[in-house]
């Protein structure tokens, strides 16, 4: 932080802002606790016109873009200075937890309060941002309007998207009142913090309360088709087989090996389809996907190297054929340093125990990092569960969150006075 740096003490009410969170978590409360709010739907719209009325309650002017992301600015001491943003997500996933996006709007919200309680002037206009349907989950695909923002997808891309009714997000924004005038990237800021629910189990595990997060890891996803030869169980001795199964198995465990080797990058196999899948059919065919993150794209390559060699040595021992492609690939993000630091220099300022790491999920964040300097702050959650109703977090872990959030926003707006 440069000397100039005011020596602020603004603390937030960790009680209010979980009163927020539980007040918000009616928008579509479920039975068991947890949330389902799927985006630009009518529950969508009453979370949205609750925080709008919030917003405008603490003197600020909300604007909405021609995606519904939606940008509530107060002013600072300089006009001449974009806003420093903080933002995240409203929607949920369809049996969703009460945390996951809504503690990156609401953590501002928090944030905001005290510095209007306080009577604090920033000197850049604070901002937060509701991106609309991060989720994917009723639209696909994910992060799709932080998206149109960043220039990733346009305005068209995003209206034309169906639910499974059929019904279109373009359709559904203007319904709902939320298909704004503005253009979308068209209301600027000049850097964005995203405060957000690990998803992971790292911090729980290894009690601390901050994870100053430095990137997002890069993804590929590929598929694999093993195949060999149906045959019967019995009457094919060992040594003659074309056991596709027995392929992929080896196969799961080289890559499974990728990841070991190649830590804290990690390698999965989720789905497998195994035909004819008959107990007494040697199998003929494996289907499987492989999932490879890395935060680093060059190790990342080399992750990929070594997978693409491991399987057409495992399929020729055995006598099977391969087919393997890449369908998709999401490259690495590194965050923003000068706002890195005041991350970390907001968890200490706090007394937080802190770690660096990178993010295992997509977020808003890093499709607006291509665009602005952005970082990311994250919380524990309970057992590393989320998109679940079951997701947890506490009081007092959304308290260190919003916290620091304002502390870090503090550290950075000094460096702009
Ligand atoms: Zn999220």
């Amino acid at each position: 932080m440069s000397a100039t740096a005011p020596k602020t003490n603004l603390t937030i009410n960790p009680a209010r802002l979980w009163d927020t969170l539980m007040e918000t978590a009616k928008f579509g409360g479920t039975p068991k606790g947890g949330i389902k709010r799927l985006t630009v739907s009518d529950e969508d719209k009453k979370v949205r016109d609750w925080f709008k009325a919030q917003c405008e309650a603490l003197g600020c002017t909300v604007e909405v873009d021609e995606v519904g992301n939606m940008f509530a600015t107060r002013p600072g001491k300089r006009k001449d200075l974009l806003p420093i943003a903080m933002g995240s997500h409203l929607d949920t996933q369809p049996t969703g937890g009460k945390f996951d996006g809504v503690l990156g709007v609401l953590g501002p919200l928090e944030a905001l309060r005290t510095m209007v309680d306080m009577g604090y002037e920033s000197n850049a206009p604070i901002m937060i941002v509701n991106w609309t349907n991060e989720e994917g989950s009723r639209f696909a695909p994910a992060m799709l309007c932080s998206g149109v923002y960043a220039g990733v997808f346009t305005p068209e891309f995003a209206y034309s998207r169906e639910d499974r009714q059929g019904i279109k997000l373009g359709d559904e924004l203007e319904r709902i009142g939320y298909k704004g005038k503005h253009k979308a990237g068209a209301i600027k800021f000049g850097s964005m913090f995203e405060l957000h629910i690990e998803q992971g189990p790292i911090l729980e595990a290894e009690n601390k309360m901050i994870g100053v997060v430095t990137g997002v890891q890069g993804m590929r996803w590929y598929e694999v088709t093993v195949r060999g030869q149906e045959s019967h169980t019995g009457a094919t001795p060992m040594g003659l087989r074309k056991n596709a199964l027995l392929g992929a198995s080896r196969m799961i465990e080289a890559i499974h090996q990728v990841g070991m080797a190649n830590l804290p990058g990690v390698a999965s196999v989720g789905l497998i389809e195994n035909r004819p899948n008959s107990r007494n059919v040697v199998p003929g065919e494996v289907f499987f996907t492989v999932d490879l993150r890395h935060p680093d794209e060059t190790v990342l390559d080399k992750m990929e190297k070594a997978y693409q060699e491991a399987l057409p040595k495992i399929a020729a021992e055995l006598n099977l054929e391969l087919e393997e492609k890449r369908i998709w690939k999401s490259p690495a993000v590194k965050f923003a340093p000068e706002l890195i630091k005041c991350v970390q220099q907001g968890a200490d300022q706090a007394g937080y125990k802190s770690r660096e790491m990178a993010s295992g999920a997509g977020h808003d964040a890093a499709y607006i990092a291509r665009v602005t300097p952005t970082t990311m702050i994250f919380v524990p959650c309970l057992g590393g569960i989320s998109h679940n109703e079951a997701e947890s977090t506490t009081l007092e872990e959304c308290g260190a969150g919003a916290q620091v959030l304002l502390n870090a926003v503090l550290a950075h707006d000094a460096t702009l006075g």
